[in-house]
């Protein structure tokens, strides 16, 4: 059965030589690979078996390290939000899943809820990010809490997140990371510093531990770099069918709004993909469509199935052939900066009713 729907072809070998690519960045370093996110929509599970070269994996929830448990995972796991309830404490317990501890309500919940059982802990400092972690003269009265509420949570590493490390020439990650070796002087504790950007651009971030996401996908971290230049290959293919071929007069309006108007006699596909698949409703007039292999123009407005075009280069064209939203041939990025978003957004986006293909999948275990 061939099905007219969309397919996000998934290609587990570039998947899994991205990961040799943080390798080569960070050969000193191990690796959380990040697979928040449904694995940044490429599928967690699928994604988690590939990456078993990985010395650990992070999400952001502790449901999404239940799920991978549940599917075999038997690696480190590291929950970056860690847990706001008791259940979600007692479940990281269970399941033993490292957790970022970055409040004193979570530091509560540990003191309160020790009968729940201790899972291990990251102390999360913010060196700048200001959005979760303990400022720099607080640690002190974290670990002396942590030690004082019996059984007492082991404390088993420190991270911190950069904010601009994507940012050429920026000069605030390195003073993050002068930050987080100062708290954690002393304490003989592994640090975690480095997303993708920071890990590429910054030796001083890249610690003990790495933490990419984006990279490991096929993507850059950095608008003015591309994946190509950094040794990535896009691990998504996005495809979907032409599903009609209209031959319009000049002067006829495309689609809602009609936004735009034929300047001619010409033909205009519609492929059925719309924002209801993921496809970004903002890219304009103009955003790269591959058609067999050929740049083409998307034209006016993003439908919620279906977007409109331009066929003039290519009038052959017929309903059934392939077109290529993004992935090889047509970098994900691009689209994004179309768009006016970055590819994380919609790489993350794309919706359950597009079709999975995974293509080299690792067979058997989980690791
Ligand atoms: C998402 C996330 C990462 C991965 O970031 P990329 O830019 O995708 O490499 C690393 N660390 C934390 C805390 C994150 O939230």
């Amino acid at each position: 059965m061939t099905w007219s729907a969309p397919c996000a072809r998934i290609d587990h070998a570039a998947l899994r030589e991205n990961l040799a690519a943080v390798r080569r960045f960070a050969p000193a370093s191990r690796v959380w690979a990040v697979v928040k996110a449904n694995g940044y929509g490429h599928g967690l599970e699928a994604v988690a078996a590939t990456l078993a070269d990985a010395d650990g994996l992070a999400v952001a929830r502790v449901e999404e390290g239940v799920r991978l448990r549940r599917a075999g995972v038997t690696k480190p796991i590291l929950v970056l939000e860690g847990m706001i309830f008791a259940e979600e404490l007692a479940a990281a317990a269970r399941e033993d899943l490292a957790v970022a501890v970055h409040s004193w309500d979570q530091v509560r919940l540990l003191a309160e809820g020790a009968g729940l059982g201790a899972p291990p802990c990251w102390i999360k400092v913010d060196t700048g990010m200001h959005r979760l972690g303990f400022a720099p003269a607080e640690v002190d009265a974290v670990f002396e809490a942590l030690a004082a509420s019996a059984p007492g949570p082991r404390v088993v590493g420190l991270l911190t997140h950069l904010a601009n490390a994507d940012e050429p020439g920026d000069t605030t990650s390195a003073g993050q990371c002068a930050t987080l070796h100062a708290v954690a002087a002393g304490r003989g504790l592994p640090l975690s510093i480095g997303n993708s950007a920071g890990l590429i651009a910054l030796p001083a971030a890249r610690g003990d531990w790495v933490r990419p996401g984006i990279m490991l996908y096929g993507a850059s971290p950095f608008a003015t770099r591309t994946a190509a230049d950094l040794g990535l290959r896009p691990v998504m293919t996005l495809q979907a069918r032409l599903i009609a071929v209209q031959r319009l007069p000049r002067g006829a309006a495309l689609g809602y709004g009609g936004t735009y108007v034929c300047p001619e006699h010409m033909p205009v596909g519609i492929v059925g993909i719309g924002y209801g698949d993921g496809y970004p409703r903002h890219a304009p007039t103009g955003t790269p469509v591959l058609l067999n292999g050929v740049r083409v123009a998307l034209l006016g407005r993003v439908s919620m199935d279906m977007i409109h075009v331009d066929l003039r280069s290519q009038p052959q064209a017929a309903v059934g052939d392939v077109a290529t939203l993004w992935g090889v041939g047509l970098p994900v990025e691009e689209i994004a900066a179309r768009a006016g978003t970055i590819p994380y957004e919609l790489l993350c986006h794309v919706a359950q009713r597009v079709h999975m293909e995974h293509e080299g999948a690792a067979a058997g275990g989980t690791g």
